[in-house]
């Protein structure tokens, strides 16, 4: 199938980033007393650690030289030991009238990623929110087709300071206009579930009273379905909201929309949330990205319905932001609302959700996207046509042949490295459709060593035209 994989990618994305980053820690992926160990190492007063957690969490200061509660002297030897500020550069984009406003922020390394806030106004019964949606990676492995950030490919994980100071600079931004970041979610890039132990430090910074000091309600983790990462969750009994990204009731169509699917199938997934449910109580919710022709009929719902009956669990359906380089659109409302009904018909919770900021560049991926280059025409053709060819074929009911995608974390398991795709072969198989590279080198980042599990970087990796995710625009 080499001849089906897509073509390499843009130079120009290979360029974009200096090697290597910033060595010094960030300084708000750092817990209170290993601060105070910092500054009781530099011959502090204890004191000290309470005035530099206020400053980074209490003040608008963006950088050492903002915090004149310390001495110039010891302002230095930090800004030598700690980044302040983790994110280089940020630029903003607003839209919606002022109601979304896109982030897209460099990193030491020069990656970008981006996090979107949103206002919501308060109502009779309701107050007003200001949600952040944040990225856990640089890129993602998982490689959904109608994402931006699938289609970047996997770049790096990012640092528990990383993460927090994308809320960091939300909450600065919020202040000078007399307002409060009250939500975060986790769906910006990446898969939150693949950098865990760091979106478990981010989700504590931004919890901890002492630090940012969010309410654990207030945080959602949204995850394509990696499922030890749902079981890992659940046994630490949080109190944040678990969301599932659903998009398919039917394995061969799941397969292609949500390809770790071909790992972990839709049923497990759905058994690891609702174990995730029963164990902590709190309710799942489920999103579903609405695309024409593809996965909104009838018979979509039906299966849905068989997979959530009983559950409790709440769907949101999402028309699909345009994506610019695959052959999909969003399903239109008459179709939308009818599949939304057949959800509520059976006693599933359904709300239909509409798509937000996209004339900011719609969703998380879509900038940094834009950064890195449009692929060249031919490569967008070739794309398209392979999601044509794919999705007939997964409209068929024939599973993919293609392995899981590379960088999942785990080990395969044992007989579902390949799942079978009985009829694919006598019928012309279903084209390869993943970014390809699955056995390319590991890169040697100190953290996908010890993992041993990362997948090559996406600089190596080719990207497919054709991801623009809105995650954070609805
Ligand atoms: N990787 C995680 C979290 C980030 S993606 C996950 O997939 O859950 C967050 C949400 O944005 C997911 O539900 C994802 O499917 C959705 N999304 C991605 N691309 C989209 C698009 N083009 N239109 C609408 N929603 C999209
Ligand atoms: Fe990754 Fe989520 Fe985008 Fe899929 S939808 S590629 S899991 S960020």
């Amino acid at each position: 199938m080499s001849d089906a994989t897509i073509p390499a990618p843009s130079a120009s994305r290979a360029a974009a980033a200096p090697a290597g980053g910033d060595p010094r820690p960030g300084l708000a992926g750092l817990a209170e007393d290993e601060v105070a160990r910092l500054l009781a190492e530099l011959g502090e007063p204890s004191f000290r650690a309470r005035q530099v957690a206020d400053a980074a969490w209490r003040s608008d200061a963006a950088d050492w030289a903002d915090v004149s509660t310390l001495a110039r002297p010891l302002r230095a030897t930090l800004a030598g030991r700690l980044r302040f500020d983790t994110v280089a550069d940020t630029t903003v984009r607003v839209g919606d009238g002022g109601a979304t406003e896109k982030a897209l922020h460099r990193l030491s390394d020069g990656r970008l990623v981006e996090s979107v806030l949103m206002h919501y106004p308060g109502g009779v019964d309701r107050r007003e929110r200001a949600t952040l949606c944040l990225s856990s990676q640089a890129g993602c492995a998982v490689g959904c087709p109608f994402c931006a950030t699938g289609e970047l490919g996997f770049e790096r994980d990012l640092e528990v300071a990383e993460i927090v100071d994308q809320a960091r600079h939300a909450r600065r931004r919020l202040a000078v206009a007399g307002r409060h970041l009250t939500n975060v979610v986790f769906m910006g890039m990446g898969e939150p579930l693949l950098n865990l132990d760091a979106v478990l430090a981010a989700a504590a910074a931004l919890t901890d009273p002492a630090r940012f000091g969010l309410g654990a309600r207030h945080i959602t983790i949204s995850t394509s379905g990696v499922v030890p990462g749902i079981e890992r969750l659940a046994s630490l009994r949080p109190q944040w909201t678990l969301t599932i990204s659903l998009h398919a009731g039917r394995d061969a169509l799941r397969d292609l929309l949500v390809p770790l699917n071909r790992r972990w199938p839709v049923a497990e997934v759905v058994a690891a949330a609702r174990a995730y449910g029963r164990e902590t109580g709190r309710r799942v919710s489920y999103e579903y990205v609405m695309i024409e022709g593809i996965n909104d009929t009838i018979a979509d719902a039906d299966a849905v319905v068989s997979l959530l009956r009983g559950s409790g669990a709440h769907v949101n359906c999402i028309p699909m932001n345009p994506v610019a380089h695959t052959p999909w659109r969003a399903s239109g409302p008459e179709r939308i609302a009818a599949f939304a009904a057949r959800l509520g018909d059976a006693g599933i919770g359904v709300t239909v959700r509409r798509n937000r900021g996209q004339e900011v560049g719609a969703a998380c991926g879509q900038l940094a996207a834009e950064q890195a280059g449009e692929p060249a025409g031919p490569t967008v053709a070739r794309r398209r046509e392979l999601l044509v060819a794919a999705s007939t074929a997964a409209l068929r009911g024939e599973r993919s042949a293609e392995p899981p995608p590379a960088g999942l974390g785990v080990a395969p398991k044992p007989g579902r490295a390949r799942p079978k795709a009985p009829d694919t072969a006598r019928q012309g198989a279903a084209p390869a459709v993943s970014r390809g590279a699955p056995d390319a080198t590991r890169r040697g980042a100190p953290d996908a060593t010890r993992r041993g599990a990362r997948p090559a970087p996406s600089r190596t990796s080719p990207r497919r035209p054709g991801g623009t995710t809105p995650r954070g625009s609805r």
